[in-house]
Parts: structure tokens; sequence; C-alpha cells
């Protein structure tokens, strides 16, 4: 099978993994090595459905040998199955990146043989990349569930960013459509990483205390993530955010991925094939991680136990100061820093913003305008000098019909200019059907044009994906 076959099908398999954006991690270029990341992330271009693909996200290898119920590659599953050696992959890596295509590698395989053998592989791989080649490039790499600590802490010093992920957001899901997978096969490795990570850091701090260069390895330096498969077993969105903020707390986790369960397998354990992919409760979750993140909250407060599903209507900080009304209105003149953050339509930048200019005097609602805050969402929770915005009043029953309103014309979890749509990513096969996002398409577009110009072709010679369809290296001849 020739490497363009293999991508196909490796590139393809991996789409159903979310966890892959990259931030966080800089470093800079280096004479005689190849590449660097940035902390503002390595995602540069989108698919025609709105997702990022400037890394490499591909499996070493779609054989399996576990048969996990929601998983495309499971091994009952009959599809094309293909493998990558490590050093076709790292040589792929290399010509990609050289060729400007991609900034980095999200590598992720499916269990071949067993779980060491598997990480061994990915290893290498990863080996070849950074001492053979010297690639300085962003790599995001998967643990394999199970594989001995030895070899999760020999990958977490090549990649800059491990997951495992949980995939299923409890015991009893977990065993009954993963059985094969060990609560303790996650929780495990994540506790390494963690404590490796934590290591590394200390041992950097105390190398600067000094005054002495570190010249050590960093391990994980952009931090671990998970991610969560939503819709395909029946926990509640309270559970999912309590698990979500133990995670955060227990694991030090950069990010938590949620996952709109995909229905791609016929299986009675599973939800049917015509089952609607939960996007929109997708985004209502990522809102709510966004708030347990950054904004002070608790996961108890943003879903009482009483209230197990978010509110698909209003987003999640909305719905908070909707039950907790008693609260509002808040004055911005007195109110604390924390409080303001509290307030929907107020973000970390809006509310540092507003801290530091009543400083000077007492705001008014034309400042508030001035300081580039809009009043459509946060006018219902807020007075200047005690008085409502003109056309706003404090009256939580009006505020809830406007803020449904909002998101019935802009549509939850969808922003119409560019960003999400339904569907999954594609590199190679044609834009998902119901990828209808004119801009999305635009922006792919842009980056053929782009692809095009610097490989000197003719547009019509761009496959879908954004690869020149003549290009060599996709049709085996692979040379770094
Ligand atoms: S171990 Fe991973 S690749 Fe294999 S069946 Fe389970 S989810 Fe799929």
């Amino acid at each position: 099978m020739d490497t363009l076959a293999k991508l196909e099908i490796l590139a393809d398999a991996a789409k159903y993994d979310v966890a892959c954006t990259s931030s966080g991690m800089d470093r800079r270029a280096q004479k005689g090595k190849l590449g660097s990341a940035t902390g503002a992330g390595c995602c540069h271009s989108f698919t025609a459905d709105g997702r990022c693909i400037s890394l490499l996200k591909v499996l070493l290898t779609n054989y399996c040998v576990c048969d996990c119920a929601y998983c495309v590659n499971r091994r009952s599953n009959d599809v094309p199955r293909a493998a990558f050696t490590p050093r076709e992959l790292a040589d792929l890596t290399i010509g990609f990146y050289r060729r400007n295509y991609i900034e980095g590698l999200f590598l992720s395989s499916g269990v071949v043989r067993d779980a060491d053998y598997t990480m061994e592989l990915m290893i290498e791989t990863l080996r070849i990349l950074r001492e053979e080649e010297g690639f300085r490039g962003y790599i995001h790499a998967k643990s394999i569930p199970g594989a001995s600590s030895g070899l999760v802490e020999l990958l977490g010093l090549y990649a800059d960013r491990l997951s495992v992920n949980i995939e299923l957001p409890s015991q009893s899901s977990l065993s009954l459509l993963a059985p094969e997978k060990g609560k303790s096969d996650i929780i495990k490795p994540m506790a390494l990483i963690r404590d490796g990570i934590q290591a590394s850091a200390d041992e950097v701090r105390l190398a600067r205390r000094n005054y002495l260069g570190s010249r050590a390895k960093r391990f994980a330096p952009a931090g671990q993530s998970t991610q969560m498969i939503i819709g395909a077993t029946p926990e509640t969105d309270h559970h999912i955010l309590q698990l979500t903020g133990a995670l955060y707390k227990s694991f030090g986790l950069k990010r938590v991925f949620y996952s709109a369960y995909l229905p791609v397998n016929d299986d009675a354990r599973l939800p049917s094939l015509d089952t609607d992919v939960p996007l929109t409760r997708e985004h209502r979750l990522y809102q709510a991680d966004w708030l347990l993140r950054f904004y002070g909250f608790e996961a108890d407060e943003l879903l009482p136990v009483e209230q197990p599903s978010l509110d698909l209507l209003v987003d999640p900080k909305a719905a908070w100061a909707l039950r907790n009304a008693d609260r509002f209105p808040l004055e911005v003149n007195k109110a604390s820093y924390e409080e303001l953050l509290r307030v929907p339509g107020l973000g970390v930048t809006c509310a540092k913003r507003l801290v530091k200019a009543r400083v000077r005097h007492r705001l008014t609602f034309d400042d508030l305008r001035t300081l580039g805050i809009s009043l459509k969402r946060a006018g219902w929770f807020v007075t200047c000098n005690g008085r409502m915005a003109d056309g706003f009043c404090f009256d939580p029953i009006k505020a809830r019909v406007h803020l449904e309103d909002a998101t019935r014309t802009t549509g939850a979890g969808r922003k119409l200019k560019r960003g999400m749509v339904e569907g999954q990513m594609s590199l190679f096969g044609a834009p998902s059907p119901r990828a209808t996002d004119p801009m999305a398409r635009r922006g792919h577009r842009d980056v053929l044009l782009v692809a095009a110009r610097g490989q000197r072709l003719k547009a019509t010679e761009i496959t879908p994906s954004g690869l020149p369809a003549a290009d060599p290296l996709l049709q085996g001849e692979v040379s770094a």
C-alpha cells in the first residue's frame, strides 16, 4: 500500500478524536534544527466544516485488538486497515512540514498487539522526529491506556502535550462499551503525567533560581488533556461537569474535550444510527467548562443536582444568573471583579477594563460602550449609578425571552460567519454535506490557493484537503 493510501485511511480514522488543539507551548527555531512551536498554537487552517487541521492528525495504525463499541476502528468492524512504520510517518511529517502544510503532529493509534508495543512504535516515531530530524514543531501524542509507566515517561519527553482519553464519563459505561479498558488504565497514566509535569517544572524553576541553565528535556511542557464522548451513554451534564471539575483539580489538566457522539456502529448498546449528533449540548458543555476554568464557577453552581441538564436555549452563565436573580442587578461601580465576571455578556477582558476605568470616576453606560462592553446581554443584569440602561429592566422572565431569541437567531454552537457547523472533519473526503458555512468554505479555498501558489499549481490541481493532487510526497516518493 502506498503512502497516500495509508494516509487517507489513517487520517480519516483519526478524525473522531477532537482533543487536538494546541496551546501553551513556545519554542523558538534553532540553527540546524527544523521548525518551531508558538504559544498561540499551531492551528492555522480549517476544513470546510470548520475544524482546524494544520496539525497532521493521524493514527500510526487503525488495526486494533480492542472492540470498543463506539469506535469505527474496533476489531469487529470490517474497515480498510493500514499501518505506518515509524520511519514512514516521521518522513511524512517532515515532508509536510517543509511544504508548509502543517505545523505539528497529532499522533494517536489503535492498539496493535498490546499497549506497550504500540507505545514503543509511537515513541520510535517521535524519537526519529526529534533526534534524527531535529524537529522542534509541536507534537501532541496520545498515551495508550494500559501502557507501562516507563513508556509513558519516555513519550512525555518527546511530546509537547500528552493525553489519555477518558472516553466515557463513568466506570459502568466504560465496562459496558469498552470492556477491555479499566478505569485504572486511564487514571494511572494521568497521575503519572501530572507528576512528571510537576517534577519537570520544579527542576526548571530550581535551575532558574540558581542561575543554572537546565538542559534536561522537559516532560510534556504543554500539559495533558483528555476527551469524553457525550451522548453515547446516559450520564447527565451534571455528572459530566462534576467529573470535569474533579479532573481539573486532581490532575491539573489543561483541557477536557467533549466529543458529541457520532453514531458510526450499529450496536444494541448504543443509541441508534439515526440519532442526532448532540452538537448544541457539546457546545454548552464547552461554555460551562470555560466558566469552570476562567470564571471561578464550581460545577455545583452551574448545575444543581435537581437540574441535571444544561439549558440548550440559554448559555450556562446566563442560566446561572437567571436562577440567581436575587444577586442582580449589579451596580458596576461597586461590584467586585469576581462579581462582574458572573454577569452574562461580561468576559475577563471587559471586567478588567471596567475595574481599571472606575478608579478614575464613576462610570456611565456611555463609558461602558466606550470600553467596548456590549449591553445586549449585560444590560439585563447591571445598573450604572443606580439605574438600568435605556430599553432594559430587571425582569428575569423578559431577560430570558430576549436571551433565547438571541440563541434562536444566531444558533447555539454555530457561528454563522465562520466556525462550527455540523458534521465531522474530513481531511481527504469531500466536505461534509452538512457543511454549509460559506465563510468556512471561503477560508478553506484560500488555503488551497495559497498552497497552489507555493507549489506553482493551478487551483484545479488541488484536492479538497488542500494538498496538491500531484505532490510526489503523496505518490509514495517520500523525501525529507
Ligand atoms: S482502543 Fe481505541 S482504537 Fe481501539 S477500539 Fe478502542 S477506542 Fe478504538
